[in-house]
């Protein structure tokens, strides 16, 4: 679980109505009204996508006067689900997915375990951030895959740009042209699988 301190407060002396800051937030908690950008508070996850996208410079994080609780509680979740649909989308179920907040693909596994269905969802239940939109919605959305759900994007989803193709969808073609020029397909499979399904807790009780 994680606290949340700031949000996001729009100055709209300085707010042109460009509508950039509604295509940034990874939970689509900003509209524009009367060419001015409104943000619903209750569901900023304080990214800071906003703020440092606006042209205009107007957008500032600002302090929360409540903080608030966002995040997973993985530990209420079936432990061996999370571990197959992680290992499906080859993640292992503690790596960190987005760097910027840590969350991880348990945290993303659980989320959809909890009835998320689209980035936004997992955004907004997580706190993970998909604004850079490279690292994070990939997994978000190979994730969402290997537990089933359909792909497409929500009304109003900017951060969409569909899934992009990984060693394991490459058409073997391609791989085999490109074995003999220096990339290693198989080998990048065999030691992305091998990590995806190292059992950290297993390894760290027999270390300790
Ligand atoms: S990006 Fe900045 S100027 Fe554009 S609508 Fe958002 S707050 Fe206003
Ligand atoms: S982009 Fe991030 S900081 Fe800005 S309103 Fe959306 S969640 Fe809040």
């Amino acid at each position: 679980m994680k606290q949340v301190t700031l949000a996001a407060k729009v100055d709209k002396d300085k707010c042109t109505g460009c509508k950039i800051c509604t295509k940034v937030c990874p939970v689509l908690s900003i509209t524009v009204e009367n060419k001015k950008a409104v943000v619903n508070e209750s569901d900023c996850r304080a990214c800071g996508n906003c703020e440092q996208r606006c042209p205009f410079y107007a957008i500032k994080m600002v302090p929360r006067e409540i903080p608030m609780k966002i995040g997973i509680d993985v530990s209420k979740f079936d432990k061996e689900k999370i571990k197959e649909i992680c290992t499906k989308a080859h993640f292992n179920p503690e790596q960190v997915l987005c760097y910027c907040t840590g969350v991880r693909a348990d945290e993303v596994a659980a989320s959809i375990l909890a009835g998320a269905d689209t980035p936004e969802k997992v955004s907004l239940m997580t706190g993970i951030r998909t604004g850079c939109t490279i690292e994070c919605i990939q997994p978000i959305l190979r994730i969402l895959d290997a537990a089933g759900h359909e792909l497409k994007p929500v009304e109003g989803g900017w951060q969409w740009y569909g899934k992009t193709a990984t060693a394991w969808t490459v058409p073997k073609d391609v791989t085999e042209k490109y074995n003999s020029r220096g990339f290693y397909f198989e080998e990048d499979k065999e030691l992305l699988d091998d990590i995806a399904k190292i059992d950290m807790e297993g390894r760290k009780s027999n270390n300790a």
